[in-house]
């Protein structure tokens, strides 16, 4: 396996890659976007920071890519709707750099209330600019926080060691989640008029964009401070460089512009700005940090299967994939099982979990049986747990999971039911020995007990005698040589039988088959 990492990453970071055998280390730092296509033509991970664009157009080149890393938070650099399309799953190190971005919020914070760099640069030109650069305490003032995050939050901590009153505002936060932490939930139009200082945490999106723009700067109190260490774009640049200008605004600090590196020379020129460049995750900590989270995330994604902190695709922690493992096999074969002798277009896939997993995280277990269900009928695509939900709702087949209690004795279980335009398939299958021997107990309410392994044929026959007899001769002539089998009557006068083989059953063989007397239907099946 190939990764390819295009911007500086820390050293930790290149050494958890390079000792993993099945990995192939690529760096090549900043490549030109032609170099780039070409590169990615055969590697399965990439690694990148925030300069590497990640477009829909990179994505359809890199064939054989599984997962890109980010090496930090903010992923408005890779395309994530092309990435989940495509089955690509997109991993960031959260958390890694928050103290990092929070500390430099603070200096921002510091050196706007006190003039610091301003007077520093007055100094160097030979200027004693003491009377003009009357600041003002943080104690007892008001900083509001747009975005409770994990950098949001540190802002805030260390803001509270100031004296400092905190207010904030996220939709997507809880005042209980927020515990002892001394925050205050409000509307954002009350936290843009009560604080004296607001910082902005929020990731850029469509509806962050502009998130501070010249009617919520209307909104502040006169000399407000304000604070962008996310994301140029969330402060609309031109009313800033307007507020400043009129006094509305006392001073900002901004490490984060819409156009990077070639940030607004006005607005940076402007005596009351403070401003470096996007360096909030720039230290050593941080680097380290989120240098080797990544490495982690990607190795351990594309070794062994492990997802962690997926931005587009639900995160299960070791614990609950531990718990899940012995029935990520079952999951997949048994949809295989269903969709490859399932009749018709596919319209519907109903699971329904039993005893221990109608307690776990099962929709990681769904996207395996969604995948595999829709396997068969998607040649053009590649189709994987990653993007199996968003091809099926484009495809109109309608998923729905439940849970219920154990029946038959089992003390996990699955049941799929998929629907066509024709009829409907129902499997139901267990896992024993810890995942390692994955079972049909019950095909179409009949049951029947069979391993879900290696090539298989599924039958439909005539419930009279010799057919079975037939099969076996028809077998043996062949030099096919049967591993197991497992036949049950199916309550209309029919019969159902699964035969596992010691190599697949090529198709000239099972159109004869076809024609054996009493044989109705043949299907053979390659379990994944
Ligand atoms: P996070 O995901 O932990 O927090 C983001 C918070 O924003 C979440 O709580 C979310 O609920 C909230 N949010 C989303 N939309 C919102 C909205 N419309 N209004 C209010 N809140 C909203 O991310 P984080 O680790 O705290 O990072 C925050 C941002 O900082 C990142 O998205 C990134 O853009 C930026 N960042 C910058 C640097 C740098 O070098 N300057 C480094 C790291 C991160």
């Amino acid at each position: 396996m190939k990764v390819l990492v295009t911007e500086p990453l820390a050293e930790e970071g290149l050494e958890r890659l390079r000792a993993e055998p099945s990995i192939e280390l690529q760096v090549q730092i900043e490549p030109k976007p032609e170099q780039l296509l070409s590169l990615l033509a055969d590697v399965d991970g990439l690694i990148v920071r925030s300069k590497t664009k990640v477009t829909a157009e990179v994505l359809a080149q890199a064939k054989k890519l599984r997962i890109v890393g980010r090496a930090g938070t903010g992923v408005d650099n890779i395309d994530l709707a092309a990435a989940t399309a495509k089955g690509v799953v997109v991993v960031n190190t959260p958390g890694g750099n928050a103290v990092s971005v929070a500390e430099l919020a603070i200096g921002l914070i510091l050196s706007c209330a006190r003039n610091i760099a301003l007077t520093d640069r007055k100094l160097k030109g030979g200027i004693w600019a003491k009377k003009e650069a009357k600041g003002n305490e943080l104690n007892g003032k008001t900083l509001g926080i747009i975005g409770l995050g994990r950098i949001g939050r540190e802002v805030a901590m260390r803001a509270r060691a100031f004296g400092m009153q905190i207010v904030g505002f996220d939709p997507f936060v809880a005042e209980s989640d927020l515990g002892e932490q001394g925050i205050r939930l409000v509307a954002l139009d009350l936290l843009l008029e009560k604080s004296h200082v607001i910082s902005v945490h929020v990731p850029l999106t469509e509806k962050t964009k502009s998130i501070l723009g010249a009617p919520q700067i209307a909104l502040m109190r006169s000399g407000v401070i304000l604070i962008n260490t996310a994301r140029g774009g969330l402060i609309d640049e031109q009313a800033l460089l307007d507020g400043l200008r009129s006094g509305k605004v006392g001073a900002a600090g901004l490490d984060v512009f819409a156009t990077e590196p070639d940030p607004p020379k006005e607005l940076v020129a402007h005596d009351k700005v403070v401003s470096t460049p996007h360096i909030g995750a720039s230290t050593v900590e941080a680097q380290e940090q989120v240098g080797y989270d990544v490495a982690v995330s990607v190795a351990d994604y594309l070794t062994r299967g492990i997802l962690k902190s997926a931005v587009n695709y639900q995160s299960v922690s070791p614990e609950e994939m531990s718990a899940l493992s012995p029935f990520l096999t079952l999951s997949s074969r048994l949809s295989a099982f269903a969709s490859q002798i399932a009749v018709g277009r596919m319209q519907a896939v109903t699971v329904t979990y039993f005893g221990l997993l109608a307690r776990a995280r099962f929709s990681v277990l769904t996207d395996r049986i969604v995948c595999e269900a829709l396997r068969p009928f998607l040649d053009d695509v590649d189709v994987n747990p990653i993007n199996a939900r968003s091809l099926a709702k484009s495809r109109g087949l309608q998923v729905t999971e439940a849970s219920a209690q154990s029946v038959d004795g089992l003390s996990a279980g699955i049941r799929i039911q998929l629907t066509t335009d024709q009829g409907s398939v129902e499997v139901e299958g267990t896992s024993l020995g810890g995942g390692r021997a994955p079972r049909l107990v019950c095909l179409d309410k009949v049951e029947i007990d069979t391993p879900l392994e290696g090539p298989t044929l599924f039958f439909r026959n005539d419930d009279v005698p010799g057919v079975i007899g037939h099969l076996g001769t028809f077998a043996a002539e062949r030099g096919i040589n049967i591993a197991n089998f497992a036949l049950r009557k199916d309550g209309h006068g029919g019969a159902v039988g699964v035969v596992q083989l010691d190599q697949r059953m090529k198709k000239p063989h099972r159109d004869e088959l076809r024609k054996v007397p009493g044989i109705r239907f043949v299907r053979s099946l390659d379990l994944p």
